[in-house]
């Protein structure tokens, strides 16, 4: 009895096998597909094996002490190594920039073709950021503002940045070692500065740098950013900004000398990050490993009478007096709030201020996706809306810039669409 009672149900499932023969091919197809799917890699099956990656470490640390880290990190959340090593890389970049923003004199600024200014420390960041993503991600596409043409033209300019890119490192060897280390030789670092020339696109892993956002206000010793984001088929899934000139607080009131005279001294110093569907977060900058995180969120809006807006510190990149009829119409009666650089996102997105107007001074200029994608999922995920002028989306799909698109209306989501109205009757859009 004993042994039949044990054999019962063995029997009868082997019975079950034979009056229904579709389950046996019902039962070996999905042992198969379990099998692809744990076996597939990025190359076999690259939409399957890009859900996977995520979950899974692909990219070898450097070194055993950050396996661990990174191991750990990885299996928890999607693109936690995308978070980590774009963090660390921005506090490392930051570093670099920091120490040229208390340089006095020109921080050898050269004028580009489109006669905007860049920096030694746009060039450092960049070459500095890129070797990050080169050691983790090195098969993913970079789409980068600069490029290392005027360095080959110009020794005493190569030397300077190549002294500040060799200089700067994390000062906790395992954030350092995250990164993949140092960089080797000045021709190395020209080669990673031209490995922003990516078009950008609809498909596939893009990451935007913006080694110093705002490069006018970081000569005017105003606010800078340095801007990083991950998109994956023309959608922003990781965002991060270093914001050397910002209040670590979170609650300081967004006052409207923010954006002058500023410094990165004691309480200065924050990153902004966000990942798609996880959330925003502000920590304070360090030189070392990350500071502790704090998830923030957009402020709501009960009175828009009190609300306080924010825009470009340079009248050619933002109509500003069609904002002040904006904020009129709004019944807003604080003036604006000028600030230079994606830093306007990171302080609407953590209620410092309220709202983000970028209104177009020509019919002809493109925004760079470089100086909007890490802001906007910032936003985002602080609870706020961001879409153009028109009320669409920004698409950061169609190229090195937002081609499809016109300005930039940012606000808290419940009042995102009041907001737009006013943009649209005071622009004729309506
Ligand atoms: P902001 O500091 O917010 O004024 O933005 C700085 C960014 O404005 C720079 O990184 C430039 O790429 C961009 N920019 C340059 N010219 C224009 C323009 N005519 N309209 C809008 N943005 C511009
Ligand atoms: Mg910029």
């Amino acid at each position: 009895m004993p042994v039949e009672k044990f054999e019962g149900p063995l029997r009868s499932r082997a019975n079950l096998f034979k009056t229904h023969p579709s389950l046996t091919i019902i039962l070996s197809l999905l042992v198969l597909i379990l099998a692809i799917f744990t076996s597939a890699s990025n190359s076999v099956i690259p939409r399957l094996g890009l859900l996977f990656g995520h979950l899974t470490p692909r990219h070898t640390p450097t070194t055993t002490t950050t396996r661990h880290v990174t191991t750990a990190a990885t299996m928890t959340t999607i693109y936690a190594a995308e978070l980590e090593v774009a963090q660390l890389a921005v506090q490392r970049a930051a570093q670099l920039t920091k120490r040229v923003f208390r340089e006095k004199g020109t921080k050898g600024a050269v004028a580009k073709d489109d006669a905007s200014p860049v920096t030694v420390g746009d060039f450092g960041a960049q070459a500095l950021i890129i070797a990050a993503l080169r050691a983790r991600f090195p098969h993913d596409a970079i789409v980068a503002e600069e490029e290392a043409a005027p360095l080959r033209t110009d020794a005493a300019l190569r030397e300077r940045i190549w002294r500040l890119v060799r200089e700067t490192r994390l000062d906790d060897v395992a954030a350092e070692g995250l990164l993949g280390g140092a960089v080797a030789d000045v021709e190395d670092m020209l080669a990673l500065i031209d490995r922003g020339k990516s078009e950008g696109g609809r498909r596939g892993r893009v990451w935007t740098i913006d080694p110093i956002d705002g490069t006018k206000g970081f000569l005017r010793g105003g606010q800078y950013a340095v801007a990083l984001a991950l998109l994956e088929d023309g959608d922003v899934k990781v965002g991060v900004l270093g914001c050397p000139n910002l209040p670590v607080d979170d609650a300081a009131p967004l006052t409207a000398d923010i954006g002058a005279n500023q410094t990165d001294e004691e309480g200065r110093g924050v990153i902004f990050s966000a990942v798609i569907g996880q959330g925003a977060w502000s920590r304070p900058l360090r030189t070392g490993a990350l500071a502790e995180g704090k998830r923030i969120s957009m402020k709501p809006i009960t009175e828009m009478s009190s609300a306080s807006f924010c825009e470009s510190v340079e009248a050619g990149h933002s109509n500003q007096s069609e904002a002040a009829r904006i904020a009129q119409k709004l019944g807003i009666t604080k003036p604006s709030v000028r600030m230079d650089s994606q830093a306007k996102y990171g302080s609407i997105a953590r209620g410092a201020g309220d709202i983000y107007l970028r209104l177009p001074t020509s019919k002809t200029y493109q925004e760079k996706i470089w100086d909007h994608a890490a802001g906007d999922l910032i936003v985002r995920e602080a609870g706020g809306q961001v879409t153009d002028t028109k009320g669409q989306r920004l698409d950061f799909g169609v190229g090195r810039t937002l081609a499809t698109n016109s300005g930039v209306v940012a606000a808290p989501a419940a009042v995102h669409g009041q907001v737009l109205e006013a943009v649209q009757e005071v622009l004729g859009l309506k």
